[in-house]
């Protein structure tokens, strides 16, 4: 019986969407025994697959890849036809799933959901209807998809236009004929590729717009690969195992080989192989390095400008389809079947709108800066407010009444990208922050589904009512996703995972990038630590674990992941000659860093004899006076030598613009307290006698030293202001030793796992210094006199055992009335910033600790780099 429109109807979850994702959403709810009305604007199940039905359309992940898992019975019953399945195959597979599940009756089809508020009294949201209609519920959850907000046509007179207009996003279900007609398609992202092959074929003009030049490979579409269907049937278990947990929710084993070190042979075999296969992760796949470098990036990217050129007949229109303003994968690449050769048609021509931009669109057709084009029909092909659009467009208002709207006006903010704060109990599958686009989308959405369902069923089982993040929490995330994002060359492009295809929306880096397994382990972690970073309430009490579920810098964990699986023994187990063997052979392979002008080598008298240096002269015009540094490298006062921080000592040079002299210092346990220190001391008064020798400019000297490196420099300006001279201008220490004492919480916090372990420290100090030196100032210099000591750089790194005495020689520093900069290296370890090259992350901070150096010299010329 229907009940009248004005009594609201009341469920435990309200879902909007019923394409993949919204009806696994309402499989499992259903399964926990929960009531649940599904809304859908359009008229049937499918959701992108309902509306992009423009010819050509299919999915660009393998069908047998891009399909439920969770019914197994269901697998067996449906096989795919082709490699790709169309558009209309897909659809009719939604079909079948939400009939063989009886799912339909749940689902309002052809209606709209115009707003959402979070009624707080009540614990519910308030849901209303393009039909007038109004609801509540406890659960509100989007299953919107991430690309399902058409653009408007953001182009002069679009309205104008007095023919056919069609929108691939927004295809009529009767479809379309092109036969006889000049036809427009403004457009070459997935849609206008896969399209413009087949609207050629009934055209009898075809005319494409193009603004930026896309990369595409071929699809090589065909049946499923046999491969592919062999592995499934020999283990579908393992194989969907093996796709939840990889980095792009296909099974692939991702390649360790660099693109900027392979032989011409590997690239050409790796890339050929890849283009063949015509896959989107094995493209993406081809060198190690192609996300990140951009000489191996470019050396990907010139091989398929290569194909591009031999596709297309006329070398004018071939070099225009060549994309060359974006790093190849950072914009969604396409597959096509037989796109490029399209242009070879008598009938087909290609507008680039960089030379000749569209002024205005009129009754009859296009113009353009220089031409006026007449046509009967135009296909925007113009793409999506991806990923927020469909979102913030539902008028979702949570506490306090402020709508998702203007909460993320700055750019979207979530927890998972499931959640977000101020919004109790809404729910977004595949948000932003999550790897949604960037991955097979149909392991993303079970792997969401999944999630909400299993964190529903835990909350009823334990009285709990609400959920929602805590800013704490989303923040964290938040700042991992841009993290992730940072270290990839992907935030260089105007991509829509940017948010910069839209005209006003900010620009930021909208899915997750740090893989299906890193995304889905940490979703796993934050449920099983008592939902980390949310906050609960309900008749079975309130609770919260506050906290950040990733802190560390994405490439700081994969090296720590790599040397870990390297299974080396610690360090304090070895002896001092195994130790400097070990750290010698870890540096082998690592890159050089970068060039500077002249790196030369020497020897400068000590206190017992001679001590080598190098010298790294910046980049410029020979005979150059330039600010001098005298650089001391870590190791504990065991391990490390000129070459060990050769790398960063290039890196320091061509971001201060100054001389460099690396100075080697004696080591323990040979040499015990104070030989290092006294060298140190003797070090700067050489190089202050010797400034102009070494290029330098005298009274501009600074000292610098990481690690125990930071521990002698610190100590030398404590000894030069004790000896009246020489001056100098600043210090900088980076991750100092400055204390014995090891009873800070960092040296209990990050004891263990993080390279410098507070054991190794330990044995560092048992090889220098007795115990009854340590506390002498020459050892531990934070217990010294700091008054009138040189202006401090300090670094402190999150996750290293010293940070918190570096935290404390920066504050007694400054009580001391010393100027001090301190730099916290988010994220980082002990050894992480020094990583050049290696670790990415670690850029910024080094370019904060050049702009350092170059503040301590009163006239530094600016940087070689
Ligand atoms: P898109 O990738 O955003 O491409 C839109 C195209 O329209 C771009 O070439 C864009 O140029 C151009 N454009 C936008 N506004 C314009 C303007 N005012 N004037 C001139 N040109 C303009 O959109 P899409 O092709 O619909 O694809 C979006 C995403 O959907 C894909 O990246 C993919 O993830 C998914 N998709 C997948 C498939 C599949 O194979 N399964 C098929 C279709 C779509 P600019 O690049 O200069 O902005």
């Amino acid at each position: 019986m229907n009940k009248p429109a004005s009594v609201p109807e009341h469920f435990d979850a309200v879902v909007v969407g019923a394409g993949f994702s919204g009806l696994y959403m309402l499989y499992r709810l259903r399964q926990l025994g929960l009531s649940v009305k599904v809304f859908d604007s359009a008229g049937d199940v499918g959701g992108t697959w309902y509306w992009n039905r423009y010819p050509g359309a299919r999915c660009d992940i393998p069908t047998t890849d891009y399909t439920y898992s969770f019914d197994p019975e269901l697998e067996k019953e449906w096989t795919w036809s082709e490699k790709y399945a169309t558009q209309p195959e897909i659809l009719e597979y939604l079909r079948f799933v939400a009939d063989r599940h009886g799912l339909r009756s749940d689902i309002e089809f052809s209606t709209a959901v115009t707003s959402a508020r979070w009624d707080e009294p009540a614990k519910r949201w308030r849901i209303t209807t393009d039909r007038g209609k109004e609801v509540r519920c406890r659960y509100y959850i989007m299953a919107t998809g991430c690309l399902s907000m058409p653009k408007s046509p953001d182009i002069e007179g679009a309205g104008r236009f007095a023919g056919q207009v069609y929108f691939t996003s927004r295809w009529p279900h009767e479809g379309a004929d092109f036969t006889g007609q000049r036809v427009a398609v403004i457009g070459t992202g997935s849609s206008g590729i896969q399209s413009i092959p087949l609207i050629a074929r009934q055209a009898r003009q075809l005319t494409v717009f193009q603004r930026t030049a896309n990369f595409s490979i071929p699809a090589h579409n065909g049946p499923a690969p046999a491969d592919r269907l062999e592995q499934l049937d020999e283990g579908r278990d393992a194989y969907r195992h093996a796709a939840r947990w990889s980095r792009g929710g296909v099974p692939l084993e991702p390649t360790d080989v660099l693109g900027v070190t392979a032989s011409e042979s590997v690239r050409q075999e790796r890339f050929e192989t890849a283009w063949e296969q015509g896959e989107l992760f094995g493209i993406l796949n081809v060198f190690a390095d192609q996300g990140v470098n951009p000489a191996s990036n470019d050396i990907v990217a010139e091989m398929i400008r290569e194909k591009i050129r031999s596709a297309v007949k006329d070398p004018e229109t071939a070099e225009a389809l060549c994309p060359k303003d974006h790093y190849f994968g950072t914009k969604r690449p396409c597959l096509d079947t037989g796109y490029f050769e399209t242009y070879n048609l008598p009938h087909v021509r290609l507008v680039d709108l960089r030379k000749h931009p569209i002024v205005s669109i009129t009754e009859d057709g296009i113009e353009t800066a220089d031409e006026s084009f007449g046509f009967d029909a135009i296909v925007y092909a113009t793409g999506f407010d991806a990923m927020t659009g469909a979102l913030v467009a539902a008028d979702v208002a949570g506490r306090d009444g402020l709508s998702l709207e203007e909460k993320w006006a700055p750019g979207p903010s979530t927890y998972l990208g499931l959640m977000t704060a101020g919004f109790p109990n809404f729910f977004m599958l595949t948000g932003p922050g999550s790897p949604s686009v960037l991955s097979n989308m149909t392991v993303s959405i079970e792997q969401h589904v999944d999630w909400v369902a299993r964190c529903l069923e835990d909350m009823r089982d334990e009285g709990l009512e609400t959920i929602e993040p805590t800013a704490l929490a989303e923040a964290g995330w938040d700042q991992h996703v841009q993290d992730c994002g940072a270290i990839t060359l992907y935030p260089t492009a105007n991509s829509w995972y940017m948010g910069a295809n839209v005209p006003g929306k900010p620009r930021v880096f909208l899915p997750y990038i740090g893989g299906v397994d890193a995304y889905r382990q940490a979703c796993d972690e934050v449920a099983a630590q008592d939902y980390l970073g949310f906050r609960m309430t309900g008749p079975g009490g309130a609770r919260c674990r506050d906290g950040v579920v990733r802190s560390m810098q994405p490439d700081v964990a994969m090296v720590l992941e790599f040397v870990a699986a390297l299974g080396l023994p610690p360090m304090e187990t070895l002896s001092a000659a195994d130790a400097r063997a070990l750290m010698a052979a870890t540096a082998e392979d690592r890159p050089p860093g970068p060039e500077v002008g002249e790196v030369t080598d020497g020897v400068i008298p000590g206190p017992a004899g001679d001590l080598p240096y190098r010298l790294y002269r910046p980049a410029g015009p020979p005979g150059g006076s330039r600010p001098l540094v005298v650089y001391f490298h870590g190791g504990g006062w065991v391990l490390g030598n000129l070459d060990s921080d050769d790398p960063l000592c290039r890196d320091l040079c061509a971001r201060s613009g100054a001389v460099v002299v690396s100075v080697n210092y004696r080591h323990a346990p040979e040499v015990r307290f104070p030989a290092a220190a006294l060298d140190a001391f003797a070090a700067v008064q050489w190089a202050d006698a010797n400034a102009i020798e070494l290029g330098g400019i005298p009274g501009q000297l600074a000292v610098a030293g990481w690690s125990a490196g930071a521990n002698v420099a610190a100590v030398a300006c404590q000894l030069t202001r004790d000896a009246a001279g020489p001056h100098i201008c600043g210090q900088l220490l980076i991750c100092p030793v400055v204390d014995s004492d090891m009873t800070r919480p960092s040296y209990e916090e990050n004891a263990d796992g993080y390279i410098l372990t507070t054991a190794l420290m330990r044995w560092f100090w048992d090889h220098y210094a007795d115990p009854a030196d340590r506390g002498d100032p020459v050892a531990a210099p934070l217990r010294g006199d700091l008054q009138g000591l040189p202006p401090a750089c300090i670094v402190a790194a999150d996750f290293d055992p010293l940070r918190d005495e570096g935290v404390a020689y920066a504050r007694a520093l400054e009580a001391a009335g010393v100027p001090v900069r301190l730099t916290r290296a988010r994220g980082h370890t002990h050894t992480s910033v020094t990583m050049v090259d290696v670790v990415i992350s670690g850029a910024p901070v080094r370019a904060e600790i050049g702009e350092a150096l170059r503040d301590f010299f009163p006239s530094a010329e600016p940087p070689g780099m």
